[in-house]
């Protein structure tokens, strides 16, 4: 589906204030539409979490998936799962990983790809961790667009750096499923073991103050001009908040409006769950 042969696409320069209009997809609903979880005149949401390294991607895509039927696709996720299995993108993004760096973009586009690919496209998805580079975002946008499928929300989490790097060496993660622990906020029922599934969790390699520090440099350089490129097409919105706690609400508010009510939960995790 992604192909960097595609022609550059033409985005709106028009800054916009982002209101419940401009969320609107211009390619609203057909008759057809068969995603019943979706408010009539809102398209399946294609939706981009983007932030700094630990700014808690994984935390709120999982909160949502568990709110709001949305797929969820995680880059670095993805990437760990095949290191795991010894595949040979494992094999190829195992060293970066490790260091810091990015891994290729072109390696990064096929691996995407293949997992949207096996999304319906009347089914709402979300974004983590890709696109991270200028060439990621613009060969995504020329995809989308090609099946008149463009994103049409980008919520940056907006988390101060001070707070970021505690919450990093506190965190263990379950490699197979993504999920995600915080010895301070949210420890596992058992100690070092998987609630779900049993299994044992793992400290991620790049979990390490020496590689956050690249890895939190490769942001500023690559993934935060990203930023300037959505705030122009009048689909990002910037939350702010020290805790995942404090942003989710936000983020709850902001899907509410496209999600018909008997979709939305009645209640809610308890507060002091899950803070990275
Ligand atoms: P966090 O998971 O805490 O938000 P992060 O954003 O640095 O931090 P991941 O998204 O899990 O972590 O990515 C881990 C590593 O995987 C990155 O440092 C990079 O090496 C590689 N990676 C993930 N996504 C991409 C991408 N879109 N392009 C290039 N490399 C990527
Ligand atoms: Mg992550």
């Amino acid at each position: 589906m992604l192909g960097f042969a595609r022609p550059a696409m033409q985005h709106k320069v028009a800054a916009q204030l982002i209101s419940a209009a401009s969320l609107r997809s211009l390619h609203s609903s057909s008759p057809s539409r068969t995603m019943s979880s979706m408010v009539e005149g809102y398209s399946p949401l294609r939706l981009l979490l983007i932030g700094s390294p630990g700014s808690g991607k994984g935390t709120q895509s999982a909160r949502i998936q568990e709110n709001f039927e949305v797929e969820t696709i995680s880059s670095g996720d993805l990437l760990r799962k095949n290191i795991m299995q010894g595949t040979e993108i494992g094999k190829i993004a195992a060293m970066e990983m490790q260091n810091g760096a990015l891994v290729s973009d072109k390696v990064m586009v096929k691996l995407i790809d293949m997992e949207l690919n096996k999304i319906g496209s009347e089914q709402s998805w979300l974004l983590d961790g890709f696109p991270r580079t200028m060439s990621q975002a613009v060969t995504l946008d020329n995809t989308l667009q090609a099946v008149n499928q463009p994103l049409n929300l980008v919520i940056h989490l907006n988390v101060p750096e001070e707070v970021i790097l505690q919450r990093i060496m506190d965190r263990w993660v379950h490699i197979p499923s993504g999920r995600v622990y915080n010895m301070t906020y949210n420890p596992p029922k058992q100690a070092g073991l998987d609630d779900v599934t049993g299994e044992p969790l793992e400290r991620r390699l790049d979990d390490n103050p020496e590689t956050f520090k690249i890895r939190l440099q490769k942001h500023h350089e690559l993934t935060e001009p990203l930023l300037d490129y959505y705030r122009h097409r009048g689909i990002l919105i910037s939350l702010s908040g020290n805790t995942s706690d404090e942003i989710y609400p936000q983020i709850r508010e902001l899907l509410q409006s496209r999600f018909r009510p008997e979709e939305v939960p009645v209640t809610e995790a308890p507060v002091a769950e899950a803070q990275i």
